[in-house]
């Protein structure tokens, strides 16, 4: 074992050096140890996607690997992938759902500040990669942990003088020092809180507290209000994990958009990885409930949409149809909505009418008269919308008997394509 990695891990509690992880750092490469610490940094989806399901062909190309790479979105709307790890797997925190959680017994390895930096490099320079993703176990603590990822960043930013993108975790509990140069340093920050109740973070994750998960996204947002230099920070919550409502978990977002203490929550359906008595026995992950809750997430952010209004009086989200059109059909009364003469916000009440169509169905009546012709040339989408919208009084979809019941049929016959054969969960 190196030098410098003993220095780094030598401190930590007998129990993360009995088995797996000494083994792997002495005897593994710097490749095996990439692979362990990437495929440990799969569950976080705080950086967007990563990674699918399809086996390495022996003559094929290409390479659909479980993780590694995963990709997000520059400010100016490009979609840049990102060599997402943890810069170590070892970590001194019990929280529940966590592969890396001290108890587990799994191969462990750890990388050196010098050896991300070097890795991030050479990936870019083979065109793999365009940024990195960092996060850690908590090694020792959270000021040293904090301490040496940022040594790998201002390793990358000065040393190699890589200008690329950088996502980096803040570790709870790091002092507010290096949180202001993480947040100096990386173009994106980001402290996951995990779980929306604090009863349920005593139980799940005892060594966190909300206060200690807060602090990080509090001084970020200072820091962002008092330069106005870059965006807030994002967050993760885990759906399904505990009995948490989606009004709950939408409730926690929309407190964290108001106050400016995030500019993005992520959400992600819970895997199970540990056995233990505290967490849920589930057949499949909530990948559904996940995917309905970004849609509302949306739907509040951009689309003027009330939590109340999104919920009528249920604390979930209905999983068989998105949650516009679920609206719509118990606001019958708000419909049809005429396009020649509907606003902006009403336009984009209608389902399958998003902000751009909506723009688009503006400018185009300005210009000539709003046939259903126009719509399909300007390649708006009218399979869902054409239940809710009349032209010049005209109705697009034409039948006898106009019912909420009809309607809910034809849309879930439009809407659950894409999940045939995943339970909803
Ligand atoms: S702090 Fe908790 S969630 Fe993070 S790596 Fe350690 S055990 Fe996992």
């Amino acid at each position: 074992m190196s030098r410098i990695l003993y220095n780094m891990i030598k401190d930590q509690p007998q129990s993360l050096t009995k088995k797996g992880f000494i083994h792997i750092v002495k005897k593994g490469d710097l490749f095996s140890r990439l692979s362990i610490l990437s495929m440990s940094a799969r569950y976080d989806n705080s950086c967007s996607s990563s990674g699918g399901r399809r086996e390495i062909h022996p003559y094929g190309i290409g390479n659909n690997h479980l993780s590694g790479i995963c990709h997000t979105w520059s400010s100016d709307g490009r979609c840049v992938s990102l060599l997402k790890i943890l810069m170590t797997n070892i970590c001194s925190n019990d929280c529940k759902y966590c592969v890396n959680r001290v108890k587990n017994d799994v191969p462990r390895a750890v990388l050196t500040p010098e050896e991300i930096a070097y890795l991030t490099v050479e990936f870019y320079r083979r065109n793999y990669i365009e940024g990195l993703f960092l996060s850690s176990g908590i090694i020792k603590d959270p000021d040293y942990t904090m301490e040496l990822m940022l040594k790998a960043v201002r390793t990358l930013r000065s040393k190699y003088y890589f200008n690329g993108y950088i996502h980096l975790k803040l570790i709870p509990g790091a002092s507010k020092e290096l949180v202001t140069e993480a947040f100096l340093l990386a173009d994106r920050v980001s402290s996951n809180l995990e779980l929306v109740k604090e009863e349920n973070l005593k139980r799940l994750a005892p060594q966190k507290s909300f206060s200690l998960l807060y602090t990080p996204l509090k001084i970020v947002r200072e820091l962002y209000e008092e330069r106005n230099l870059k965006a807030p920070a994002s967050t993760q919550i885990i759906v399904g994990v505990t009995s948490e409502t989606d009004k709950d978990i939408l409730s926690l977002a929309k407190k964290f958009y108001q106050e400016k203490m995030v500019r993005r929550v992520y959400y992600s359906a819970y895997i199970p990885v540990n056995e233990d008595g505290d967490l849920p026995t589930i057949e499949d992950p909530p990948f559904l409930r996940e995917h309905r809750l970004y849609q509302a997430d949306w739907l509040l952010r951009f689309y003027g949409f009330d939590l109340d209004e999104l919920f009528g009086g249920d604390e979930y989200l209905p999983l068989q149809m998105d949650p516009k059109s679920a609206w719509a059909l118990r606001n019958l009364h708000f419909f049809p909505v005429e396009l020649t003469k509907a606003d902006y916000w009403e336009l984009i009440r209608v389902p399958g009418i998003g902000p751009i169509s909506a723009k688009k169905i503006i400018k185009a009546r300005k210009e000539s008269f709003l046939t259903e012709e126009t719509l399909k040339k300007l390649g708006i989408p009218l399979k869902r919308a054409k239940y809710f919208v009349t032209i010049k009084g005209r109705p697009l979809f034409k039948t006898l008997k106009f019912s909420e019941r009809l309607i809910k049929n034809q849309l879930k016959d439009t809407q659950l394509d894409l999940f045939r054969g995943m339970t909803p969960y």
